[in-house]
């Protein structure tokens, strides 16, 4: 091994990322990823940011001692990231469908909900999820089958189209009937 090869060895066991060993000793990264290859040499060893353990790594980008250390560090950042992708395509399909409320006209997108018209809400997004349905609206694939409420409308809907509490809709009493019972009721008390 001659000297300018154990100068590039030793950067890079220091943490030297190719193209900056490149630049000291005036080779192609190509160049000095074969020699790195040739002697076998590795990065000195870190400190996972985690859990605190030391380890070698691979490569220059490794930064935690695991995949399971990488996951649970970086959860709030992607999490927050995931957040914000879902609001932003929510409100670009709020924007699409008229942007208010049908019932009251509330612009609120906090609280806007997307109505299936014909029902079987819960049960597609079970069998597709919220995304694909969402990227089908914006397709234009789904005219005429949603519009936009606030939950309460939305509420109000279901009640109305019997859609919420269908149990209780197909066995209810009528109303005068109760009154009668209560009216049985009372004159035997
Ligand atoms: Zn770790
Ligand atoms: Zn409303």
């Amino acid at each position: 091994m001659n000297k300018e090869e154990q100068i590039i060895c030793i950067s890079y066991a220091g943490g030297l990322s190719y193209a900056k060993i490149g630049k000291n000793t005036r080779h192609r990264p190509a160049f000095i990823a074969g020699i790195i290859k040739a002697n076998n040499v590795k990065i000195a060893s870190r400190k996972c940011p985690y859990c605190k353990s030391i380890f070698i790594p691979s490569g220059l980008k490794q930064i935690y001692c695991s995949i399971k250390c990488r996951k649970f560090s970086e959860r709030p950042r992607y999490k927050l990231r995931n957040m914000l992708r879902d609001r932003n395509k929510r409100k670009e399909l709020i924007n699409y469908l008229g942007g208010k409320c049908v019932g009251c006209g509330i612009t609120d997108w906090r609280i806007l909900q997307v109505n299936h018209l014909n029902g079987g809400g819960r049960r597609e997004i079970l069998l597709k999820g919220n995304k694909k349905i969402y990227k089908e609206i914006l397709n234009g694939q789904r005219e005429n089958e949603f519009d936009l409420r606030c939950a309460n409308c939305n509420l109000i809907y279901e009640f109305e189209t019997k859609r919420r509490n269908r149990v209780a809709w197909e066995h209810s009493v009528p109303i005068e009937k109760i009154i009668e019972r209560r009216e049985v009721h009372s004159t035997v008390a």
